[in-house]
């Protein structure tokens, strides 16, 4: 399992090479499903398939996405909900759909929190622990208008094992990322910036590297990131090299 995050500049539209090329050098990690969102002229496209990578290619193939700056990747070790594609990630909230989610992991409570859910109305179109966040932080975003104060509002009500990152249709260029016992790097590039599980996802790209802390969260853009503790602290992060060779 695996998880990938890209923005970069509005021109280049390689998101979605970005994030396949680093879904493709996680598949070592296993997986048996895998799926794509990206953010496109005020929406959010996803494309997502149970199997190997090569099925998402085909869905991609037959029904291409838009050339954008901003996109997320999942490789899923399906937990709750069986390896199919409705079950797949990205998991997308809200009634429009505007907010695209991924996840690695387990939460812990989503039963209770799913219950909540199905008792304000909320349609679920998964049997995954996962989409009960999607909704949430969808929610959030409704309220507060930010996709990070949402992700932070959520994430201190989940328990369990998470690395979760979020994107939506009204915050453009902005990929934003959390993570509590399960890992979650950061990759900064020159006006473009990656997220991943590992730093094999965005290794080809940049070897400058930012490692998160327990429960932090962090927003990219092309040309900024921020961290900060799921208290609302603010945080430095711990930068680093990657040294290792990583061209095989
Ligand atoms: N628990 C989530 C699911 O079953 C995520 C699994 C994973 O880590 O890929 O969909």
């Amino acid at each position: 399992c695996g998880i990938v995050g890209y923005v970069g500049p509005q021109v280049s539209g390689k998101a979605l090479d970005v994030v396949m090329e680093g879904l493709g050098r996680l598949e070592y990690r296993g997986y048996d499903s895998a799926g794509v969102a990206l953010v496109a002229e005020g929406d959010v496209e996803t494309r997502k398939r149970s199997g190997k990578l090569s099925n998402l290619r085909e869905e991609l193939a037959s029904a291409p996405l838009h050339e954008t700056a901003t996109a997320i990747g999942h490789t899923r070790w399906a937990t709750h909900g069986g390896p199919t594609d409705d079950n797949a990630h990205p998991h997308r909230g809200g009634r429009d759909g505007k907010l695209a989610l991924v996840h690695n992991g387990i939460i812990e409570n989503f039963h209770s929190l799913k219950q909540d859910l199905l008792s304000q109305g909320v349609e679920f179109t998964s049997e995954t622990d996962t989409e009960v966040v999607a909704h949430l932080v969808s929610q959030a975003f409704d309220r507060t208008g930010n996709l990070t104060d949402a992700m932070r509002e959520v994430v201190n009500t989940l328990h369990g094992a998470f690395t979760l990152l979020a994107v939506h249709a009204d915050a453009p260029q902005t990929v934003v990322g959390a993570r509590r016992n399960s890992p979650l790097v950061v990759g900064l590039g020159e006006g473009e910036n990656f997220l991943g599980s590992d730093v094999a996802a965005f290794i080809g790209h940049t070897r400058h590297a930012l490692e998160l802390g327990q429960d932090q969260i962090v927003t990219i853009t092309p040309d900024t990131y921020e961290v900060i503790n799921f208290d609302g602290t603010p945080s430095d992060g711990k930068a680093y090299e990657v040294t290792w060779d990583a061209a095989a």
